[in-house]
């Protein structure tokens, strides 16, 4: 019997009701506070960012892993680096529970 409980279930709870799977259904970064809620696409079908990496696959699996488009992964980076003040309290703690989420997972790898 299985005790854990799913990323989405987790992620509700933090999402405050708005989840991952929903995110990645309708091609948008997760609701605010924690994402912006804009398409991870633009109309041609193009990763939206910012300052586009030569990985923009890196960013699309990262998205479908935490809902979050290439802007907000940039801005969640910057939050370790205290160097972008764009997202607030509540996505650092994401970035916390993503961390935990990580341990989580390797502890589970069998
Ligand atoms: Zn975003």
């Amino acid at each position: 019997m299985s005790s854990h409980i799913s990323l989405d279930e987790f992620m509700a709870a933090i999402l405050g009701g708005d989840s991952v799977s929903a995110a990645v259904q309708e091609g948008r970064c997760v609701s605010e506070p924690i994402g912006c809620g804009l398409p991870v696409f633009d109309t041609a079908g193009n990763l939206r960012h910012t300052m586009p990496d030569d990985a923009p696959e890196e960013y699309v699996a990262e998205w479908q892993m935490t809902g979050l488009c290439a802007d907000c992964q940039d801005a969640l980076e910057g939050i370790e680096d205290e160097d972008v003040k764009r997202h607030s309290r509540a996505c650092a703690d994401y970035s916390a529970f993503l961390d935990l989420w990580a341990e989580m997972l390797e502890q589970d790898d069998d």
